[in-house]
């Protein structure tokens, strides 16, 4: 079997116990783009074959990402994720691409959930046992990264950008599940030997990932530390269980109050000073902002990103400002 058929690429997290289990490996485009040398070529190759000066550039990157690499087969998370896959699958179709749409139930159903799991099980000639035993052997990653995110949130010995990185990598880890745990493993052994991190603000970071370089390090700076990203968090299927138990509590599909619930329970549990909401360009998730305002109790700051950059003049005065008025904020309420 050549390379290029044993890769399948993924949109978006899913159950990639189940690629694992047909000898295959997963590859989320998203850190293939983002983790390019030049992601803004990435973005301009969607251009020049036509996509629309409004679409999203995660979306122009994924597929970037997809014809660079010579990606065969794509699994589509066509619910749940991104209202444009639809679109991109589509296209990718034209190009020959084999293109496996996968759908969250938008009612967070557990039986709808668990007959498109078996779908894709079928589909790739897995039964469940099979995928249980790939979930044991991934769960051995994600309790490293749990223990990760505890030395950052509990312990005060991590920075959030460093975490943030180890927890995005989950959803693939990075195709080689053994060798993620020796980073994650030599990452805990770094944090846990620092002394705990004075920090006068604890912020949490909202939202999709960005596409914005130097975004954490900007925000964590003088006494600010991020202590929460929920997406990428919630790659690391923090709430455990098996297959099905573990998606149907993993939030990121089934809307924004099933994230609020999860964000505002981790803002009580991380005494989380404020929130940064990042949001990308001509997403539709922007106007999930009201929503998200509306349900928590601590200021948010809005920000958003478009091409793959770093933090603009503008952004950082933003932030500064964020940053000063929950400092004198947290002075009155001493
Ligand atoms: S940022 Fe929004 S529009 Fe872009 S890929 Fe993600 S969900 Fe889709």
């Amino acid at each position: 079997m050549d390379k290029n058929s044993e890769r399948v690429g993924i949109t978006s997290t899913i159950p990639v116990e189940i690629i694992y289990a047909a000898g295959k490996i997963p590859v989320d485009v998203n850190n293939v783009f983002i983790g390019s040398q030049n992601p803004s070529s990435l973005v301009r190759l969607a251009k020049r074959e036509g996509f629309p000066d409004t679409t999203c550039s995660w979306i122009c990157g994924l597929y970037g990402a997809i014809v660079e690499r010579e990606i065969g087969t794509v699994i589509g998370v066509t619910g749940g994720d991104c209202s444009e896959t639809i679109g991109l699958m589509e296209v990718l179709s034209l190009r020959g691409v084999n293109v496996i749409p996968f759908s969250y139930p938008y009612n967070r159903d557990a039986s709808a959930l668990r007959g498109e799991i078996d779908r894709l099980a079928r589909h790739f000639g897995v039964d469940s046992k099979q995928a249980e035993l790939q979930k044991e052997r991934l769960d051995r990653v994600r309790v490293g990264i749990h223990r990760l995110d505890r030395l950052l949130w509990e312990e005060d010995r991590a920075f959030g950008g460093e975490v943030q990185l180890l927890q995005l990598g989950s959803s693939d880890f990075e195709g080689d599940p053994e060798a993620y745990l020796e980073n994650v493993e030599r990452k805990i052994g770094q944090v846990g030997a620092r002394q705990p991190i004075p920090t006068e603000l604890r912020l949490g970071f909202v939202g999709v990932p960005p596409i914005i370089s130097d975004l954490y390090p900007s925000i964590e700076r003088d006494g600010v530390r991020i202590v929460l990203s929920e997406v990428q968090r919630q790659f690391s299927l923090p709430g455990g269980g098996d297959i099905v138990e573990a998606f149907i509590r993993y939030t990121y599909p089934y809307g924004i109050f099933a994230r609020a619930e999860d964000i505002a329970l981790e803002i009580e549990r991380r005494r989380i000073d404020g929130i940064i909401h990042y949001i990308q360009a001509f997403c539709f998730r922007g106007i999930e902002d009201i929503a998200l305002r509306r349900s928590l109790k601590v200021p948010v700051l809005t920000l958003q990103g478009d091409l793959p950059s770093r933090v603009t003049e503008t952004m950082r005065l933003r932030i500064e400002a964020f940053v000063d008025m929950l400092r004198r904020r947290k002075e009155r309420s001493r």
